[in-house]
């Protein structure tokens, strides 16, 4: 999937990865692969003999490390073998970058994660349903809070989406229902009106911020503190 026309956008996400991807393990391994993406991925040659060849170079980096094996999942772990895993994998990576971004990042980190879902995710749906989202948004970013609180909401709107889709056809994981975010029992003053009838929720957007940075920042990655 790496072409000339996306290989910038890998670049910013590896980028975004180097200064803040929560595991100080994966910022360095992240950083490794920029250090050496112009010999892996040189941009004056795009045979497809050279392709397969980089393909397997690329290999050599897992930008976590090699102990932890492919399809392992912790946080993530579905309860059927097909559903959580790597999509959720990502969303959990999405927030936890966006509460660890400063205010000048904003808009730099916005326009990463957009252009490497729409370039990069396998699935089809997700990235044509978040590129759409991503291009409904009229001005740049320029507060971290910002954007943190545009990509909670845009994930509520997936989960609202594929929880009717998921309840009408019995698809997903019944053990993990789409539900919006936070639910009250993680953060009751999160809410300030919830009309049952509607499902309409009136939210304290400042309290939804700090459950997001206390949920992302902190409590998430002390769960699985690396040694
Ligand atoms: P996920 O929705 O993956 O959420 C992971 C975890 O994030 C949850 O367990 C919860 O702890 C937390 N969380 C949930 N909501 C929020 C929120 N609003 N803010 C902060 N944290 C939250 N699937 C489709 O079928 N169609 C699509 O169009 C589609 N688009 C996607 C777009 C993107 C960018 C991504 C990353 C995934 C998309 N998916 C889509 C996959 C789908 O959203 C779920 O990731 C997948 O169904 C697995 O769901 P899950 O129950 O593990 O929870």
């Amino acid at each position: 999937m790496i072409k000339p026309e996306t290989r910038a956008s890998l670049l910013k996400f590896l980028q975004l990865l180097t200064a803040h991807h929560p595991s100080r393990r994966c910022r360095k391994g992240a950083g490794d692969l920029l250090v050496s993406f112009d010999d892996l991925y040189p941009t004056d040659s795009w045979s497809s003999h050279k392709q397969e060849e980089d393909k397997s170079l690329a290999k050599n980096f897992q930008i976590c490390g090699k102990e932890v094996p492919r399809g392992y999942w912790m946080f993530c772990r579905g309860s059927k073998n097909e559903t959580r895993g790597f999509s959720c994998g990502l969303w959990v990576l999405l927030h936890s970058l966006s509460v660890r971004i400063e205010d000048a990042e904003s808009q730099f980190t916005f326009t990463a994660i957009c252009d490497f879902v729409h370039n990069f995710f396998v699935c089809e749906e997700c990235r044509q349903h978040f590129y759409k989202m991503c291009s409904s948004v009229s001005s740049p970013f320029n507060k971290a809070r910002d954007f943190a609180l545009w990509l909670w909401s845009t994930h509520n709107k997936v989960n609202e989406r594929l929880g009717k889709e998921e309840a009408s056809l019995g698809t997903g994981d019944p053990k993990f229902p789409k539900t919006v975010w936070p639910p009250k029992q993680l953060c009751s003053s999160c809410y300030l009106d919830h009309d049952q009838t509607s499902n309409k929720i009136e939210w304290n957007q400042d309290e939804v911020y700090k459950a997001l940075r206390n949920y992302y920042g902190k409590t998430l990655v002390s769960l699985y503190k690396e040694k």
